[in-house]
């Protein structure tokens, strides 16, 4: 996948907006379907640069998708991270001093193919204010994974994702990640909405997990800022290996074919439960 055949490929289709600018400066696009302000279902794809697959496999339920329920989808939010990992440096306009920064973090390797992080080496998704810098694993220094960044919301992306959802009503945000088969739910000793939770696994044949070591997710901070359900879905299996290609893509397809139209369901359900 040509990140920028891609990001073509969503002008097709649809007339996108863009919630923000990567570090180096390509606009973030967001796909909506449906009407209404009320309850929005919100869906995330590629914050994970290796797990890029999740970009293309949003965009085709996006593309299935026809109810009338509201449904914004950001496929690619790490586009520069996506661009390090499906095509190398040798493309990315950096200053010399940056690319070999790069290439230190990356243990001097070339191969970028397993690079999670953004172009900064900050992973976007321990970078949320949600007891940042407090999860297993976390880092505190520039790395392929886990590096939690300065501060919270340090990092261009993971802000536009932040003033996405404080200023906009959802009701439902699904973080899409590669891989394992797993959904994750709730934040630290919040386990609200199991139930509904426990729908999108049982569609999807995923098993259904609480993160108590995560933090500074996604998820975490749509969980610890609203109190409302964020979900984490881990697509394909085990078996496969980093970056999943895209010759999976079709069985993915399968599997998750018609879950916006489940996920638009929980969130009108849920907007009726939720304490507003
Ligand atoms: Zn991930």
């Amino acid at each position: 996948m040509r990140v920028k055949d891609f990001l073509d490929s969503l002008n097709e289709n649809y007339t996108p907006t863009y919630i923000g600018e990567t570090t180096l400066g390509t606009p973030i696009p967001m796909i909506s379907k449906g009407s209404g302000e009320s309850g929005r279902v919100l869906l995330i794809g590629a914050t994970h640069a290796r797990e890029n697959i999740t970009a293309p496999l949003l965009k085709a339920l996006m593309d299935e998708y026809q109810g009338d329920y509201p449904v914004d989808c950001v496929p690619i939010l790490n586009v520069d991270g996506v661009t390090l990992v499906t095509e190398g440096l040798n493309d990315i306009p950096l200053r010399v001093r940056d690319r070999m920064a790069l290439l230190r973090v990356n243990g001097g390797s070339t191969d970028f193919s397993l690079w999670k992080a953004n172009i900064r080496a900050v992973d976007l998704n321990v970078n949320c204010d949600a007891n940042w810098g407090e999860g297993k694993g976390n880092l505190s220094y520039p790395s392929p994974s886990s590096y939690v960044g300065p501060c919270p919301f340090s990092e261009v992306e993971s802000y536009a994702i932040k003033r996405l959802i404080d200023s906009t009503p959802y009701a439902l945000v699904v973080c899409y990640h590669s891989k394992g088969e797993e959904v994750y739910y709730g934040f630290g000793s919040n386990h609200k909405y199991k139930a509904q939770a426990q729908r999108v696994a049982n569609r999807l044949k995923y098993k259904l997990k609480r993160t108590p070591y995560s933090t500074g997710g996604i998820k975490d901070y749509f969980t610890l800022s609203t109190d409302r359900l964020g979900l984490t879905v881990e697509v394909g299996s085990d078996t496969l290996t980093h970056p999943i290609g895209l010759e999976h893509l079709d069985e993915l397809k399968k599997r998750h074919s018609g879950i916006i139209n489940l996920y638009a369901e929980i969130a009108k359900e849920l907007w009726t439960k939720y304490d507003l």
